[in-house]
């Protein structure tokens, strides 16, 4: 007869072993199949060019991102140095800066980067969650592609030089400041002003969700004195010379906030008080540029972002359901855990390869602020797609992401709630922040539903919905039909019962139209 042993040898390591042992790029055979479907002729650089970057992440990268994640690790801010000077130091741990300089030194920016290869690193990378890079990594992408268009200083073409290719061996990092304590959806009722100071421009007033504080510079919406219009400024964090000398450029941080996700990344409220600033393009065109190009950008990286961590969530999940075992069996067995494998599988793989393949159409169509009325009608109708899907995207990809991680967290039973078990929790305290930032969903499905009926006479319900899923697409008549139906309701904004049930519907219909557009990008790449 045996006797168990007392001391219990069960051990974890095997699963460990497994799971630090995986490159993300090179142990994923879809990914590798996705990147071939949509990086066309360049597709041999690009894998070898992600393969590379992937040997970095998947194992240093990933390591200091555990490190950086811990609650001894967090963030904050030292307001005055040891003399009494003002300085507003965001103070991160070494793994952080380790890590942000490794991600930073790639150039992803470089305008000699093939963008296939961005956007694959991108994706990558957001399979270690936020790690106070991905964020940064967004908001500079938006910034080098504003200033693409509209850099006309030497001021402004010397900070294009930072955040792109370097300069002096250090390539800058952007962030992004609109939101205001009144509101953060209603960019245009934006209080902060920017006022003439003979030929310069400086801001005043406050800020109140500003992430990548470290960043060395931002781009800043606020209206010209007297105007009701908004700008975009550049905003350095310091003046030529200033930063080694840690004096800000007329502004203080005055609180960094506690939150539940993206904690490796500080995220607070500033007070500017003449911050010199660069206009960026046409002053009464603001808006229209800030959502057209910068959150136009930053929801196609959320995207991106609720795919990747779904993928490592799904991936994480199978690996662990085949080492564990539960009444003799191992997990991947039960009928039940097989089926949420599955589905954790059908989710990653469909939101990446919509992704990418709403990616290419953004590289074919181009960004332009509001709808345009520019090019030929095929050209207009394309532009309008693309808009349409990165905020349809955004809204119910990030909703899938919580949803999908949360379930990748029910198959490791009690350890899926651990933090220090694996790297569910921190993906999934990302993921809440993704589902609120750069443009809310009830914002979102309500500005979609107002551009359909602006664009129904050139673009019609019916044409829409062909595009997206295709001209042979089964259930194509039933989701036209809906989709007609829902758009010739007046508006989302009167609150009486029918316009309630109609929302309802709504917000159901965004979410199946971005399952049918990634489904039929899967289709493309299966
Ligand atoms: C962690 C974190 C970091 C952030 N970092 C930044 C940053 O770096 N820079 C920056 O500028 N902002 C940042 N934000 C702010 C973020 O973009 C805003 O929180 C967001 O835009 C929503 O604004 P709000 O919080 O004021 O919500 P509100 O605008 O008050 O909205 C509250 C609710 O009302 C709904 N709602 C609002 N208007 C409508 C409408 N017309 N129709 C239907 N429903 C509506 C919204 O969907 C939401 O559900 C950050 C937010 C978070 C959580």
């Amino acid at each position: 007869m045996s006797f168990p042993d007392p001391s219990n040898p069960y051990s974890f390591d095997d699963f460990l072993s497994w799971r630090d042992g995986v490159d993300y790029y090179a142990d994923d055979a879809f990914l590798q199949e996705v990147v071939r479907t949509y990086a066309g002729a360049g597709a041999d650089a690009v894998d070898a060019r992600a393969r590379d970057f992937s040997k970095k992440l998947s194992f240093r990268w990933r390591q200091l991102s555990e490190v950086a994640a811990t609650p001894e690790n967090r963030p904050f801010v030292m307001h005055y140095d040891g003399h009494g000077h003002r300085i507003d130091r965001i103070v991160r741990p070494l793994e952080t800066l380790e890590l942000e300089r490794g991600v930073f030194d790639e150039r992803i920016f470089s305008p000699s980067l093939e963008p296939w290869a961005r956007l694959t690193m991108i994706y990558l990378l957001n399979q270690n969650g936020e790690s106070c890079v991905t964020c940064p990594v967004a908001c500079t992408e938006g910034m080098v592609a504003l200033l693409e268009r509209f850099a006309d200083s030497d001021e402004l073409r010397r900070v294009y030089a930072h955040i792109t290719d370097g300069l002096d061996g250090h390539v800058g990092i952007g962030a992004q400041y609109l939101s205001e304590i009144q509101g953060g959806s209603d960019v245009p009722a934006n209080l902060v002003e920017a006022r003439r100071d003979g030929a310069d421009w400086r801001i005043y007033g406050k800020k109140f969700f500003c992430s990548a504080t470290h960043a060395d510079y931002a781009v800043v919406t606020a209206k010209p004195t007297g105007s009701e219009q908004l700008g975009i400024f550049l905003v350095p964090s310091w003046l030529p010379g200033d930063k080694a000398l840690e004096r800000r450029n007329g502004f203080t941080i005055d609180r960094i906030k506690w939150k539940m996700g993206t904690s490796e990344l500080t995220t607070a409220e500033l007070t500017f008080d003449g911050a010199l600033a660069y206009p960026v393009g046409p002053l009464d065109r603001g808006l229209a540029n800030v959502v057209g190009i910068v959150l136009t950008l930053s929801r196609l990286n959320v995207g991106i972002s609720a795919a990747a961590s779904m993928a490592r969530a799904a991936r994480e999940a199978r690996g662990y359901a085949k080492f564990r075992t539960a009444f003799g069996q191992p997990l991947e067995r039960f009928p039940m855990v097989h089926a949420q494998l599955q589905s954790l599988d059908h989710f990653a793989r469909r939101s990446t390869a919509g992704a990418f393949g709403l990616y290419a159409r953004t590289l074919s169509s181009g960004l332009q602020g509001g709808l345009g009325t520019e090019g030929t009608l095929d050209e207009r109708r394309e532009r309008f797609l693309v808009r349409e899907l990165i905020m349809l995207q955004k809204l119910a990809a990030a909703w899938d992401a919580t949803d999908v991680v949360r379930s990748a967290m029910s198959i490791f039973g009690g350890h899926g709630v651990m933090e220090d078990f694996s790297v569910l929790p921190r993906l999934y305290r990302d993921a809440a922040v993704n589902e609120l930032w750069e443009g809310p969903r009830n914002v979102l499905v309500s500005q979609i539903h107002r551009d359909m009926q602006r664009a129904a006479q050139w673009f019609p319900p019916a044409e829409f919905a062909k595009a997206v899923a295709g001209p042979d697409a089964d259930g194509l008549s039933d989701l036209t039909h809906e989709l007609e139906t829902l758009v010739t309701h007046p508006s989302l904004q009167t609150l009486d019962a029918q316009t309630v049930e109609v929302c309802v519907r709504w917000d159901a219909l965004c979410q199946r139209l971005v399952h049918v557009w990634q489904d039929r990008c899967l289709g493309e790449c299966t």
